[in-house]
């Protein structure tokens, strides 16, 4: 197996007639380093920088976040790794700082949290620009973006503090700045949001959540949550229209990329990047080299027509089982 593992490594995850998927992979330990590595990952897609906040029992200082963003940047040089700004609020909680809200899903979360509480921001950006002088590999995303001011916002933050560092003498760079597309305003605004974002990577979890308007830890409504709900397909081909209208290098970071029928909806659709957890991307990876688009194009022709989920599932379930 592990041999196996070790071939598979080192082929591209390209279909059979060639088109070629990117596969990064989602991290927030140190410890997945060496699983990522070991299984082919191309870069991190996704670095929830919100677990080392997490794991620590106060906020942690920009000495002491620049030591952990070292060793991950480290880790993975010179493949990319996409560090997000910290994304608390929703589910995600730090046990040392209380949020208690009503409706926390559409409250106090990601991006807003932190351009209420620039000194955190800051501080954060400052740790992500010092630990990447050595490398130059970061890439940052923000979480939770649903408006163009956040963005202009953060851009401006980012900017601030490269010229900061520069003047105390640190050779920090301005990395590419990326958005999670996850709240439905972000995608309808990918126009809008074209001159202040390098790249666009969706957050299927948090996109399903909020398109469906179905609480994405609720056992109650998990029948509901589905991402490959017509709805949601929809939106993903509007997401890689526009990406594709405005040059958005365009990547998938929600656990519907380690979902081998939404893999094959998505490689139909046109997506030649996702980020998966590392455990997944051999599977994922023998996938994609079992397929050709061509024959997926008429199943999307065929799932365009559907209304229900499991239909679509049902469609695409054939290809997905004959392949693994
Ligand atoms: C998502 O929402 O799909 C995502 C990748 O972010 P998280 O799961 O960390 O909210
Ligand atoms: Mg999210």
């Amino acid at each position: 197996f592990i041999a196996g593992l070790d071939k598979l490594k080192s082929l591209p995850a390209e279909t059979l007639d060639g088109f070629r998927v990117e596969l990064l992979t989602n991290t927030g330990l140190l410890a997945d380093a060496t699983p990522g590595l070991e299984r082919g990952a191309e870069g991190v897609g996704l670095y929830r920088s919100e677990i080392p906040f997490m794991i620590h029992d106060s906020f942690p200082t920009e000495e002491e976040q620049l030591r952990i963003y070292q060793k991950v940047l480290a880790a993975y040089a010179p493949k990319p790794v996409s560090m997000r700004s910290l994304d608390i609020g929703g589910d995600k909680q730090l046990p040392y700082f209380e949020m208690a809200e009503e409706n926390p899903y559409l409250g106090w979360r990601g991006i807003r949290f932190t351009l209420d509480n620039t000194q955190l921001l800051i501080t954060q950006i400052r740790a992500m620009l010092r630990a990447n002088i050595a490398n130059g590999n970061l890439k940052l995303l923000v979480p939770m973006v649903s408006r163009v001011d956040e963005m202009v916002t953060f851009r401006q933050h980012v900017e601030k503090a490269v010229d900061d560092l520069n003047k105390l003498g640190y050779p920090a760079k301005l990395p590419s700045i990326g958005m999670m597309v996850e709240v439905p305003s972000a995608m309808l605004l990918i126009p809008k949001l074209a001159p202040y974002i390098d790249f666009v990577s969706v957050g299927s979890n948090d996109l399903t959540q909020y398109l469906l308007a179905v609480d994405r830890n609720n056992p109650r409504v998990s029948a509901l949550f589905d991402h490959l709900h017509p709805a949601v397909m929809l939106a993903l081909e509007y997401i890689q229209k526009e990406c594709e209208n405005h040059d958005l290098p365009l990547s998938v970071c929600g656990e519907m990329a380690s979902d081998p029928v939404a893999v094959l909806v998505m490689i139909a659709l046109g997506y030649q990047s996702i980020s998966l957890s590392a455990f997944n991307i051999p599977r994922i990876k023998l996938l994609i080299r079992s397929v050709s688009r061509a024959e997926l194009l008429p199943i999307l022709e065929k799932a365009r027509g559907l209304s229900h989920e499991s239909d679509i599932r049902a469609l695409f379930s054939d290809i997905a089982e004959r392949a693994l």
